[in-house]
């Protein structure tokens, strides 16, 4: 028997699939509709930080490899995050057949740092290395460094003219922090590009509004999902009770003891069934152990 009788759920304003992630899928769908041959439609690394929605699409035939050398043949998708023109050079040159939905955004990234470097700067990324979006980045400019946090500000050259992106979904503090810590360094210019996108930013502020108000704040998105992460730590400064989640399957039911308001919140490349399963058996039960 748990202690949930009267529990609210309330869903935060903005959450779920971002306009890049809804496209990055539709494109994947119409080229697997498109495709004679469904077997032949491939994803350069996860078309979403999503696994439940990747296996979705692998069951309507996308195949997701991690490099270019274990395709053989068909249709390459360049999911959302990008990739380096190195790489979309290699599968051009093998004759593939490519559809980009590499989000707009991310896009511009690329050609930011692209024309910063062209213009002479050493171009810093702030962010996560290992992210596929900063490595796509990385790849778009010579000598490009990235620096996550004050640890990092060793690889900085001396005396430079440093020319600064940022990880689109980062958030606007940990931007401003890092800004802060490269700007105590012995630089001699620096240029700052504002590459956060509006979409994920909107979701953290929607996400610190409503966890305030709840006792229990469910974020739910791919372990890997760097947004559902951030979205995840951000709640948990504000809300201790916050939990990050794939799924409804994932959840321990024991923590609903005592709770009265729940929040839920979803990462950018969170499908909304399943925002809405999970929505739906939180209400349910609820009505089951009242
Ligand atoms: S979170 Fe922003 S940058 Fe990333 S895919 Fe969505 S719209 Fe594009």
């Amino acid at each position: 028997m748990y202690a949930c009788d009267f529990m609210k759920v309330l869903i935060a304003e903005k959450c779920g699939f971002c306009h890049g992630v809804r496209n990055a899928i539709s494109v994947a769908e119409k080229t697997l509709m498109q495709q004679k041959d469904r077997n032949s439609v491939y994803s350069l690394g996860q078309i979403i930080h999503n696994s439940n929605e990747v296996e979705r699409l692998a069951k309507i035939g996308l195949k997701t490899v991690d490099e270019v050398e274990h395709i053989c043949s068909g249709t390459v998708l360049i999911r959302s995050h990008g990739a380096a023109p190195e790489q979309i050079a290699k599968l051009r040159a093998k004759g593939f057949d490519i559809v980009d939905a590499t989000c707009v955004l991310v896009k511009r990234v690329q050609r930011i740092a692209e024309e910063l470097a062209n213009d002479g700067y050493k171009v810093v990324i702030i962010g996560d290395e290992d992210h596929p979006e900063v490595q796509a980045v990385m790849g778009c400019a010579m000598n490009v460094v990235v620096i996550a946090d004050e640890s990092d500000l060793h690889k900085l050259p001396h005396n430079a003219r440093l020319g600064i992106v940022c990880q689109t979904t980062q958030s606007p503090e940990y931007f401003g922090k890092v800004l802060g810590a490269i700007g105590r360094s012995d630089f001699n210019e620096l240029k700052v590009m504002n590459t956060l996108c509006n979409e994920a930013i909107k979701r953290q502020e929607s996400a610190v509004q409503l966890c305030l108000q709840v006792d229990i704040m469910f974020v739910l998105g791919g372990l890997k999902s760097a947004n559902t992460r951030q979205l995840a730590e951000l709640c948990k400064k504000y809300n201790k009770q916050t939990f990050h989640l794939q799924n409804w399957n994932e959840l321990d039911k024991n923590i609903l003891f005592g709770k009265n308001i729940a929040g839920v919140t979803a990462g950018a490349s969170t499908p909304d069934w399943i925002i809405a399963e999970f929505v739906k058996n939180l209400e349910a039960f609820n009505a089951d152990s009242g």
